[in-house]
Formats: structure tokens, C-alpha cells, sequence
């Protein structure tokens, strides 16, 4: 249920409000970024109408029902975009911000030297997994503790901010030591436990969409972390599964302009995976501004060749650093800027 206050409303009565909230057995969720203040109250579907008696509480002006099955991340609870502030860097809002590095770490060289080029070329923040899902269980599984410490030694040569995996709940609290954005997998999209978990920390989190996801499913797990509290929320797109074979996944496009009107989170797009191929990256990243994407993460190896994962779809240094020139005017052509 929504619940707007009126504009005149005390903090006692909003207070009042929120607790009756609770005693029925609902989450208050203030919504911030509108006018007056509006409570998003969440919980068990069953029992909703219940809340409805709260319009005869002072200082209410009005109670209605959420309509979607997402409620937080819909656009009915907060109508204007969020933008998620990570480190002075804002994604969403008018900048695109774009997210580089490698698939995954290898060497303190590797992640050294990818970390200082692709900041020299103007991205916002490194990527990079330490522990990465594999399809294989024979595949190299990411350097774990090490690759994070070896994350923060990038941190430090390049002043970027790090954006890396988590697979389980046992290493969030890890993980959020050295990570400034939480990714979590498409692998890991519906795997719910981790979620709720996530959404107890105060730490962005990157979502992005399962393989074999629906958009209504994206915003569902979207809404996990959301209900439990956390708002720092991206969402990213990174192709999906479909007939085709020519490419790794398909970029689902359309998906931009779907999600930029069910929700206010911000928007990014993942063409590496979406594609598989380097040569694809460059002209799927500026489809994905085109359609209203709010960033991209790229992937960017300074040896391709030598990658340990997706070597195929990374880019050389050189090769990012054409791309982000490309890309500036093109962005700007679009109403929008890149840093
Ligand atoms: C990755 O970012 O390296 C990765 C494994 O991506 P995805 O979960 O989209 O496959
Ligand atoms: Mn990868």
C-alpha cells in the first residue's frame, strides 16, 4: 500500500503512522524524492486491506494499493529516477558511467596496470571478479581473498572504485571490505537467500539479470533487496539466453525502455557478455545509451589472449580507450555526457 501524508503533516504524525505500520504487521518504507512524504508499507499480500483503515489517521491524505507485483522498485511507490551516489560517482542521471576492467583478477600486474589505463581513458570504476562462477567446475575460480586484496592495491595506485562479485552470504561481509559496488551474478539473480542478505547491508549493490530471466523477474529480485532496507540499487543488463548462437547471449535492448518506465533504479548494460565478442562491444555500448542506458561495464584485459576468462570478449587498452572517444560525442549527441 501506498500511504501520502499530506503536505502539512508532523513528524509526530508521520511517526504515529509508520508505528501503525508495524503494529499490523508491515515494513514503513519512507520514499524519498517527492514532494510531500509518501510511506511504501510491505509485507504479507494476504492481509493488505487491513492497512486501509490508516486513511482516517490524521495527517494521512490518502491510501491506495501498489498495483505491481514489485513494489519498491516500481515507478507507482517513486516516480522520479533514483541516482546511487558511490564514492562522489552518481549512476543515473545524466553522466553515463562506465565500469572497466577485467573478467577476473589474475596478478597484481594485471589489475595494476588495466586499473591505471582504463582510468586514464575515463572510467569511473574498475571491475574485476575474485570470485567468479564458472560453468565448469575445472575452470579457474577466481583468487578469492587474494584477488580482493590485489583489488585494493588498485584502489590505491588508481583511485578508482571497485566493483567486484560475491556468490555467497558467507563472504558478503568480506567482500564488502574491499568492493565500493556489490556485483551479484546473473548466476545468482534468483538465489534469494543472498539477496535478503544484501539487502541488510548499507553497500550498492549491482543486480544483474539471470540468463533466463524475465524482466518481471529482474524487478522481483530487485525487490529483495530493496524490502529489506537496502535502496542502493543498480540494475544491469548482460544479454539473455535465446535461439541464437552467433552470439553469447542476446542483448535484450528493449529492456531498457521496459525498465526505464516500471522502475526508478538505474540502468546499466553489460555488452561484453551480452556479446561475447570484442568487436560487438563498441557499437552494443552505444545502442545501450541510445535506448537510455545509465552506464556500462566493459571488460578490459591488457592480454587477451593470456585471459583466464572471457579473453574473447575483452578489450585491449588501446582498443577501450578508442571506444570511450567514440563514445563521448555520441553520448553528448544523446543528451547525455561521459566524465
Ligand atoms: C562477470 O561479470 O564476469 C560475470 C560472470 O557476469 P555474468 O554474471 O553476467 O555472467
Ligand atoms: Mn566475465
Amino acid at each position: 500500500m501506498i500511504i501520502v501524508m499530506s503536505s502539512d503533516a508532523t513528524p509526530e504524525e508521520i511517526k504515529k503512522v509508520e508505528d501503525t505500520i508495524h503494529e499490523l504487521g508491515y515494513t514503513p518504507h519512507a520514499i524519498v524524492g517527492v514532494e510531500r512524504k509518501v510511506i511504501g508499507a510491505v509485507g504479507d499480500e494476504r492481509g493488505k486491506d487491513r492497512l486501509q483503515s490508516i486513511e482516517t489517521m490524521s495527517g494521512v491524505e490518502s491510501v491506495f494499493p501498489i498495483l505491481k507485483p514489485y513494489k519498491l522498485a516500481s515507478r507507482e511507490v517513486k516516480s522520479t529516477d533514483s541516482v546511487i551516489q558511490v564514492g562522489g560517482v552518481a549512476i543515473g542521471g545524466p553522466a553515463i558511467a562506465i565500469i572497466a576492467g577485467p573478467c577476473s583478477v589474475e596478478s597484481k600486474e594485471q589489475i595494476c596496470t588495466t586499473a591505471n589505463l582504463v582510468k586514464s581513458s575515463g572510467a569511473n570504476f574498475l571491475r574485476g571478479g575474485a570470485y567468479k562462477p564458472r560453468t565448469s567446475p575445472y575452470s579457474f575460480q577466481g583468487m578469492e581473498e587474494d584477488g580482493l586484496k590485489l583489488l585494493a592495491a588498485a584502489k590505491e595506485v588508481s583511485g578508482l572504485p571497485i566493483v567486484t562479485e560475491v556468490m555467497n552470504p558467507r563472504e558478503i561481509d568480506l567482500v564488502a571490505q574491499y568492493a565500493d559496488v556489490i556485483q551479484v551474478g546473473a548466476r545468482n539473480m534468483q538465489n534469494f537467500s543472498l539477496l535478503k542478505e544484501l539487502g541488510k547491508i548499507d553497500k550498492p549493490i549491482l543486480l544483474k539479470r539471470g540468463m533466463m530471466n524475465t524482466i518481471k523477474e529482474f524487478l522481483m529480485s530487485a525487490e529483495y533487496i530493496l524490502a529489506e532496507g537496502n535502496n542502493q540499487l543498480i540494475l544491469c543488463e548482460r544479454g539473455i539466453r535465446t535461439f541464437e548462437t552467433a552470439t553469447r547471449n542476446t542483448l535484450d535492448i528493449s529492456c531498457i525502455p521496459v525498465l526505464k518506465k516500471e522502475t526508478h533504479l538505474p540502468i546499466i548494460v553489460d555488452p561484453s557478455h551480452a556479446t561475447g565478442h570484442w568487436e560487438m562491444v563498441e557499437s552494443m555500448s552505444r545502442a545501450s545509451i541510445a535506448a537510455g542506458a545509465d552506464g556500462l561495464i566493459i571488460e578490459v584485459h591488457p592480454d587477451p589472449v593470456k585471459a583466464f576468462s572471457d579473453g574473447p570478449q575483452s578489450l585491449k587498452p588501446e582498443k577501450f580507450a578508442r571506444l570511450m572517444e567514440n563514445l563521448r560525442p555520441f553520448a553528448e549527441l544523446m543528451g547525455r555526457t561521459l566524465r
